[in-house]
Parts: C-alpha cells; structure tokens; sequence
C-alpha cells in the first residue's frame, strides 16, 4: 500500500507522522511519499537568523491551549525547547483614534476605544434575538446586527484582520470563527454563551470534585499562552522532517493527478516518471491543487479556485535599544479598520519572546496587506520598508532608524473562508467519497491555526487508518 501527499508544510508533516502513528498503533504498514515543491520542508513556517537577530516570515507561534501541537512536541522530543510568550504579551493595543488603546476590561469600560454609545451597543447584546435564517451571514453582518459597528471596526475586524489578513465583509462567520458563531446558536447570544459556558465549567468542576484554576490560563488569559521554540518555528517542522520515516521528494512539484487503473497517478516537475498510489492525499495551498486535479476532474478544480488567498508582507526590524526610547512594553497592536493605515498592525516581537534579538537590541514585524489591501504588499523593498517605517512613526511614534530591515513576502498567505465556505468543503466531502482513497488536508478547508492544521492532520489520518 502506498500513500502519496503533496506538500509539506505544517500539514503534510504533522498529516505523515500522524498516519504512522495511527498504522503502527493498528500493527499496519505503508510506503510514504512525501512530495514537496520547495528544497525545504516546512511552508509557511520559516524562520530567518540575522547577526543575532530571529525573524519569523509567517507565523511566530501556537496557542498552548490546545492538545495536538503540544502532543506532537512531546513526541518528538523538542517539548524541552518549548518557548512560552514573556508576561509583557499580556498587553494587547488598538490603534485608533490616534493612539494605542490597552485592551482589558478596565479599558474597556473606562478607556477611550469605544464611545459610549459603542460600549452601551455592546452590552445591548445581551438583548438581540438569536438569527433563524439559514443563509451564511458575513462576519461584518454578523458583529454588527449582535454587537454594532464600533465593535466591528476597533475590536472584532483588526482581530480578524489579524488571524486572516481577510476581508471581514466577505469571510464567513461560521467558517472563520465557528466558536462565536455557536454561542449565538446554542445559547442565543454572545454574553448567554460566555455565561451559559462559564456555568458550566462551574458545575463539571464541582461534579468532579476539583477545584483548581484552567492550567490553560496563562500570561496570553484564558486562550491560551502563545508559544514558539528557542531558535525559532522552524523547529518543530524541521524535527517532523527529521522523523520522517518513508521518501521526501524536495523540488518536487506535483503538476496532474489521474486515475488509472484503480490507482492515482501523479505527475510531478522533478520526478522522471509518473507516481503510482493507492492513497493520494493534497496538503498543499488550494490554489495548487486546484492545477494538480484538473486533469482527475474539473468539478473538483472549480471548487477549490473559489477559496481565495490573501496577499501578505512582513516587514521585520531590528533596533538598537538606546535609540528606541520605548520599553515596547506588550505583545504589539493591530489597527481599527476606521483608521486610514497602511499597515494591519506590529508584532513586538523581542518583547514577546526573550530570544528574537540579540543583547542591547529590540526586534518588531510589521504586516501589510491581506483582503482590504492587495496592492501594498507588492511594493518594491524599498518603498515598502520606507512606508512601514512611516506607519511605525505615527502609530507607535517610532523616532529610531533600524539597524536590520527584512522583507518576507507571502503572495499568497492565508485562505480566506468566504460566504459559501461551508458549501465548498460538503463538496470536496462529496469529492472524497467519489474518488476513494483521495483526501484533502491543510488550512485551505478548516482552520488556518497551527493547531487547526495539525487537528486536521489527525483526524485526516484517521480516515485514511480505516481504510488500509
Ligand atoms: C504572515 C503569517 C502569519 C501567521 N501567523 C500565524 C500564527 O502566529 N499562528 C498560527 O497558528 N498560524 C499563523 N499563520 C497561519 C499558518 O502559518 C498557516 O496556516 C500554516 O502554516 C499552513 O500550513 P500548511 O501546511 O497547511 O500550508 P503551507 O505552509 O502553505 O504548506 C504547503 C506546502 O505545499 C507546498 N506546495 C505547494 N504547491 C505544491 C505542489 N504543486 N506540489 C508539491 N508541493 C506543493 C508548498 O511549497 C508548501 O511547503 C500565519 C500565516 C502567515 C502567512
């Protein structure tokens, strides 16, 4: 039996160990194939090391408070290079209204984010009938029929701006953040499901007989403490790779996927001949396999192009501390969607982890782009740098010049869960159970989170365990 999966970023990765772990624990076996477009393993996890300096190009971390990516550290035996986020990355900002606002519950009620008209809206909430309709209802629409405009543009858009650089007027509430969208649907409400939850968790520990506070709650609250590894993300994809037991294919391009006699073939730039595989499971971007299973079927291809991409820069900087003249005291800022900037917001990087900069020195990331903005991203270097700095000088008045400028493009960086999302996936579902033996995988179709992706991953392999 053979398995082939295309792409090996986070998901195929975590998608191989986790079908070995699944075969083994059944006293099963199978060949893998592991073909990868890069010379590198690893996607969007890359990390950069500079005269000291450690800059993430995509992400810079996992919230500990899921089990999986946790689990697989453990495993592979790098849980001692855990790197927890410092206390400081408990101070969240808002640019709006000319300054950076704290986001915290005194803030909220005595700070000047919201007005009062916007804070009284919020707590109206309360009040607003849960929504019949069956239709898919954006994530604009749906903040501000539940919680008003002001809290759509100052609190939920920079946020969804910052987990998916996406449009909040086109993503789908129910796909981007399916977790708010149940407390409206089983509870009726946003403050009735946080009550209704916090009720009971009260009376499982009660039931139970224990007491102690969430182990989960840390410095980042009760979502969990974001967390890296010591010398950068790349870790964890790197020791993946390194356990990686079957054939890795690096510059490996998977270019058509066909059935032929009962098996997948697959054609891939870089490899002489055409794969022949029982299982055939995509982990690349959507916009990839879209190419590679045109020629299996057209249908399948039209359904993955409707899941778009955001484009996506990074800028990060490096600073010498005596000529920054701030503490860079928290975790960064993302910009209210009311404001005329250009940049989504600024990761403080060497306040969030203690070993991204070198002795005397601070690091931050900028990012640019994603759905609301698709041409910044493909400025020149120069001229994005140069703007960056000037977005830094009035959002967080930076005086100092870097010492180290880097650019990490991302043309295509994150997916973004659209209207009609939903639909899309009971589709590929459909897709799957037409072409047995293949399966899709990645943060194309739930979850764009590290530990979605790797959630994903185990419940992918399941599928594929049950069928050997
Ligand atoms: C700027 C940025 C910041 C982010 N921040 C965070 C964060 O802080 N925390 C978090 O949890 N998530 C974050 N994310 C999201 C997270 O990084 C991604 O969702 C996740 O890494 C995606 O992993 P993946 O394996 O599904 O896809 P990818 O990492 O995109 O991997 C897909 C792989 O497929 C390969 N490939 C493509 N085409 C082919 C082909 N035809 N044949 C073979 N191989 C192919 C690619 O080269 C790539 O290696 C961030 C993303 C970005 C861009």
């Amino acid at each position: 039996m053979r398995i082939t999966i295309a792409g090996a970023g986070i998901s195929g990765l975590s998608l191989a160990y986790a079908i070995r772990e699944k075969l083994g624990g059944a006293g099963k076996e199978a060949e893998i194939f592991l073909l990868e477009s890069e010379g590198r393993v690893g996607g969007k996890i890359r990390t950069h090391h500079e005269n000291g300096y450690i800059m993430e190009w995509g992400p810079n971390g996992f919230l500990n408070n899921k089990p999986d990516t946790l689990a697989l550290t453990r495993k592979l035996g790098i849980d001692d290079l855990l790197l927890p986020s410092n206390d400081a990355a408990r101070k969240r900002y808002i640019y709006s209204g000319g300054r950076l606002n704290q986001l915290s519950p005194a803030g909220f009620l005595l700070g000047g984010l919201l007005s009062w008209r916007g804070k009284f809206r919020i707590l109206k909430e309360y009040t607003i009938p849960r929504c019949t309709e069956e239709t898919d209802e954006s994530l604009a629409d749906f903040v501000r029929r539940r919680l008003g405009k002001e809290a759509l543009d100052r609190l939920i858009a920079p946020m969804a701006m910052g987990v998916y650089g996406g449009d909040p007027e086109r993503m789908s509430i129910r796909s981007c953040f399916p977790a708010i969208y149940n407390l409206e649907q089983e509870y009726g409400g946003l403050f009735k499901g946080m009550f209704g939850k916090m009720k009971e968790k009260r009376r499982a520990r009660t039931v139970s007989g224990k007491s102690e506070a969430d182990p989960s709650a840390g410095p980042a609250g009760p979502g969990g403490v974001l967390t890296t590894f010591r010398g950068g993300l790349d870790v964890l994809t790197d020791a993946l790779g390194k356990a990686f037991k079957g054939k890795l294919f690096l510059n490996a391009t998977v270019t058509a996927v066909r059935v032929t006699g009962g098996k997948f073939e697959v054609s891939a730039e870089g490899i002489d001949s055409p794969l022949e595989t029982d299982i055939f499971i995509s982990a690349t971007p959507a916009h990839a396999a879209k190419d590679f299973l045109a020629p299996l079927d057209p249908q399948i291809s039209e359904t993955l192009s409707e899941i778009e991409y955001v484009p996506m820069s990074v800028v990060g900087m490096g600073f010498r501390k005596t000529e920054l003249h701030s503490e860079l005291d928290g975790f960064g800022f993302l910009v209210a969607a009311d404001e005329a900037r250009k940049i989504i917001g600024c990761l403080w990087d060497s306040s969030v982890f203690t070993d991204r900069a070198p002795e005397g020195r601070a690091s931050v990331r900028a990012m640019l782009g994603g759905g609301r903005d698709i041409k910044t991203p493909f400025l020149p270097d120069r001229e994005l740098s140069e703007l960056t700095l000037e977005e830094l000088k009035i959002t967080m008045a930076l005086k100092a010049a870097p010492e180290l400028t880097r650019i990490f493009r991302h043309e295509k960086a994150i997916p973004m869960y659209t209207l009609g999302h939903s639909d899309r996936l009971s589709r590929l579902d459909y897709a799957e159970g037409k072409y047995p033996g293949l399966f899709f995988s990645g943060n194309a179709y739930r979850g764009v989170g590290l530990n979605d992706c790797v959630k994903e991953s185990y419940s992918v392999a399941e599928k594929v365990a049950r069928i050997i």
